[in-house]
């Protein structure tokens, strides 16, 4: 079937003029002789041409709805091209024997076993599938990737610490997969280097579901590169998306019992962070371990109870967000923007919590076990929460919680 960037292509000139109309795109770089393609080559330039704008048009006023429809229009549905900066970057570093997957919308190179590059590539697409399905039922605005994104699987787990701390500056030998902003790539391996035992799988997955939400929040601009956002919405989203059944809908809108239950035995313990300090946390420095989880727990409960009851004002907190000033936000700053969205802090925390509570108290005999059960489980979260406080080092670093791949104890 002819796809709808070809069937698009007799309308460049019509897009092209539009673009030329947009009143804070530099009109120099294009010409009406651009607009006048007859050949293929040509309008597929043009259009190129028009997609920049457009894109360029968004960084000034993020919110146009009538210049997103028209980039949507231009580039929504065309080929996504493999190369980038990122790819070329990773494949200048990885040797050959480092095979390349490729989906619709990422690019793996992987020297790991073939079915499982593959399985982890889809877990990638499947990322992709729920995250649009959230942002657009969210009424939100993700602009269409530019190119694929970039992924690296290693089979062994030496081989990829090497890699981590040498290209990544990433040391931490709890950490099973990362993003890195810098780089743009998220990385991780299959088999653990002490037991020669495969990564178990739904650590696995939910780990590479939580790192491409991080990678997929940039790329279609659902968070701004430019502004430090706190770190409930960055984690609170990226492990509201974990799950260990890819092939099923998963999200905001499904519950994850690990972290459920972790924040459940948080909430009846009366440790939770009060609302007020949350919102406005961006680094955990010197903060504990335990403050450091109960964090990933607290935000994971309070955007999956946002999304079911809040959508509109996380829609908008979101998008306030993406208007910011670039740069550090204050705190005094971070909580007026939340307050924006959601009204008093704290009446929202007693609204919140209050249903917690009834939750809580419904749990019968049965949940209390799978709660306990699910303590002994692990649980995925990133190393952002305690990482040096420059702004590159925010995102993307995993660890786990509870257990970990050779049954040794960790932090928590
Ligand atoms: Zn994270």
């Amino acid at each position: 079937m002819k796809s709808r960037f070809w069937k698009l292509l007799p309308t460049v000139v019509l897009v092209a003029v539009a673009v030329l109309a947009l009143p804070f795109v530099p009109g120099q770089s294009v010409s009406p002789r651009n607009v006048q393609a007859e050949t293929p080559g040509n309008s597929i330039a043009a259009m190129e041409l028009a997609e920049r704008q457009y894109r360029h048009a968004l960084r000034m006023n993020p919110l146009c709805e009538e210049t997103y429809a028209k980039l949507l229009e231009v580039a929504g549905d065309r080929p996504i091209p493999k190369d980038s900066l990122a790819y070329r970057a990773a494949r200048e570093l990885l040797s050959r024997r480092f095979l390349e997957y490729e989906t619709r919308r990422f690019i793996v190179l992987s020297d790991a076993e073939p079915r499982w590059s593959r399985s982890q590539a889809e877990h990638l697409e499947r990322s992709h599938h729920q995250f649009m399905r959230f942002t657009n039922r969210l009424g939100l605005r993700p602009l269409p990737l530019q190119h694929k994104l970039v992924c690296v699987l290693f089979e062994r787990e030496s081989d990829y610490r090497a890699f981590a701390a040498e290209q990544d500056g990433i040391h931490d030998p709890w950490i099973v997969g990362y993003y890195s902003p810098r780089h743009d790539r998220v990385v991780f391996f299959r088999t653990a280097d002490e037991s020669g035992r495969e990564v178990p799988e739904n650590i696995s997955i939910a780990t590479t579901v939580h790192e491409a939400i991080h990678q997929l929040h940039f790329h279609t601009r659902v968070k701004s590169v430019n502004v430090q956002y706190p770190l409930w919405i960055c984690e609170g989203i990226a492990t509201a998306f974990e799950t260990d059944e890819p092939g099923h809908a998963f999200g905001p809108d499904h519950e994850f019992i690990p972290r459920r239950t972790r924040f459940s035995t948080l909430l009846a313990a009366d440790e939770l962070l009060p609302l007020r300090e949350l919102v406005v946390l961006t680094v955990m420095n010197g903060a504990s371990s335990e403050q450091v989880s109960a964090m990933y727990h607290q935000s994971y409960a309070l955007v999956v109870w946002l999304n079911r009851f809040r959508r509109d004002g996380l829609r908008d907190y979101l998008n306030a967000m993406l208007i910011e000033p670039p740069g550090h936000v204050t705190e005094k700053r971070q909580l007026e923007i939340f307050e924006q969205a959601f009204g008093d802090v704290d009446a929202l925390e007693r609204r919140w919590l209050d249903h917690e509570q009834r939750n809580l108290a419904a749990l019968g005999q049965e949940d209390h076990e799978a709660a306990r059960r699910a303590l002994t489980a692990w649980t995925p979260s990133c190393l952002c929460a305690r990482g040096t406080g420059t702004f590159d080092n925010h995102e993307g670093r995993q660890r786990l919680v509870i257990g970990n791949l050779n049954n040794r104890s960790c932090a928590h």
